[in-house]
Formats: C-alpha cells, structure tokens, sequence
C-alpha cells in the first residue's frame, strides 16, 4: 500500500490544527492566534498537531486497518488497499477485511 499524501495538504492540515490547540489553550480569537503564533510557539504547537494527525515529520500519515492492524507500511500478506480510511483519525479498513465483512 503507498497512499501518499502530499506535502502541501499535510502541512495545511498540520498548521490547522497547531492554530486550533493554540485557540483551546489561550482562549485567544482566530485572528489573534494567527498573530500570535510564531516563533518558538509555533514550532511547538505544530509538534503537538503533527502528534495529534499521527504523522511523521516527511508527511507521510500512516493509517491502521481497524480489523487486522495492517497499516500503509505494512500490508497484509496477500496485499491490500484500504476501502475507507480517515487520515486524521489514522484508522481505515482493508481491502482483505472488507472482503471478509
Ligand atoms: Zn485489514
Ligand atoms: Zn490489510
């Protein structure tokens, strides 16, 4: 399985999300957060974002199949592509599992 998402939609999502965290933190308005985060702040929430969508730090969002734990690195034996899958949880179904259902 190599679902690769690209570049430009993982940073969008991850830099998102870092602004969301940062809103539930301060309490501070969107347009606020946008100013004020930056610098060394930035960096950080974007950690804790890239920690939450479960990526690495290349872009690559690894998904697990709900039923067998087979995840885009490591397909089941026979080979499998996913049926769904939800990037932002990280959790998806095979195509092996869906045949099973
Ligand atoms: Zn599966
Ligand atoms: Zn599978």
């Amino acid at each position: 399985m190599s679902k690769q998402i690209s570049r430009g939609f993982y940073t969008r999502a991850v830099d998102t999300l870092a602004l969301e965290l940062y809103r539930c933190n301060t309490g501070a308005s969107r347009t606020e957060s946008m100013k004020q985060l930056h610098g060394p702040s930035r960096a950080l929430y974007r950690k804790f974002a890239r920690r939450a969508l479960n990526c690495s730090r290349d872009g690559f969002i690894e998904a697990k199949c709900v039923s067998c734990g087979c995840t885009d690195s490591r397909a089941c034996d026979d080979g499998c592509s996913w049926i769904v899958v939800n990037r932002l949880l990280g959790q998806g179904i095979c195509s092996s599992c869906a045949g099973r259902l």
